[in-house]
């Protein structure tokens, strides 16, 4: 595994590999790998000749008294999990290379940016598609991939390739989750034990809507009603949202029918967690 840090040599060694024919498949990450993370390297591994995977905490992408001072970080960790799927390139692109003094221009997919997640950060999802777009441009990838369990994101991400012909397959892939389904992210870290087995309460949530759609349930009042009251009976969880939303626009619905996107967002310790699923109504 090569590690890259410069970013004019990144973009050299992509040119010369793309020069001789090679596919290239990306995983951008924030690092404190998980099985999540591995799950999209393993998938590149199968889709692309080279795999680069990048570990960036991206400033821009956090808003004020967010996480961005703290956020997990485990390079000795990642490097030596990295290894073991014998990736070809992993890419630590310094911070004040990215975004020199002077930094002025930014990316944003309008709407899809100010819904679910972007009410509460209204500037996230444009840090995202800054980063991204900025890493396409180096790495210039011929498949990327991203979880679905930042659903919005990758939503978000397709629609920004879409838009501006960025060449680039992007490949979504299923959400890995904990033995009790506990959505696997790098700030579970957050948690503390007790709040760790509390926060199973957002799938379950997510799972009882899936159950009641998936049964004939029609009224989406009452589905939103039992999730909120079942999040309830954990009085730690401060909610931020939950959604029934069409899953192309991020619309919430007015009625339950065809395929649904059912997402939340609540914060619990230190430790703001997403997690969706898809659900098909009958
Ligand atoms: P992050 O390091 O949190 O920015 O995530 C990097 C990539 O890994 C994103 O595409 C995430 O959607 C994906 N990812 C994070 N957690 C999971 C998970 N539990 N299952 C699948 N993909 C994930």
């Amino acid at each position: 595994m090569r590690i890259i840090k410069n970013i004019d040599e990144m973009r050299a060694y992509s040119q010369k590999k793309k020069n001789h024919g090679k596919t290239i498949g990306f995983i951008p990450t924030m690092g404190c790998l998980h099985d999540g993370h591995l799950s999209l390297v393993q998938a590149a591994k199968k889709q692309a000749d080279i795999v680069v995977v990048s570990i960036f905490v991206n400033p821009i992408q956090f808003g004020p008294g967010e996480d961005f001072k703290r956020y997990p970080k485990n390079l000795s960790n990642d490097k030596r999990l990295l290894n073991n799927f014998d990736i070809d390139v992993l890419f630590l692109p310094d911070t004040k290379k990215m975004f020199p003094q002077g930094f002025k221009t930014y990316l944003e997919v309008e709407e899809f940016s100010r819904k679910m997640c972007g009410r509460s950060r209204p500037n996230h999802f444009r840090g995202v598609t800054t980063i991204v777009a900025k890493l396409f441009c180096l790495v210039c990838p011929d498949f990327a991939f991203f979880g679905q369990k930042d659903f919005q994101q990758q939503l978000i991400i397709k629609t920004m390739v879409r838009d501006m012909d960025f060449p680039v397959e992007v490949v979504a892939l299923p959400t890995v989750r904990e033995f009790d389904g506990l959505a696997m992210s790098s700030r579970n870290r957050y948690l503390k034990p007790k709040e760790r087995e509390l926060a199973t309460v957002l799938y379950k949530a997510l799972c009882l809507a899936k159950e009641e759609i998936e049964n004939g349930e029609k009224d989406l009042r009452k589905i939103l009603i039992r999730m909120r009251s079942l999040i309830g009976t954990v009085p730690s969880i401060r909610l931020d949202y939950v959604v029934i939303a069409d899953p192309e626009t991020l619309e919430e619905v007015k009625a339950i029918k065809g395929k649904l996107l059912v997402a939340l967002s609540g914060s619990i310790g230190k430790a703001r967690l997403i997690d969706n699923l898809i659900v098909q109504a009958k």
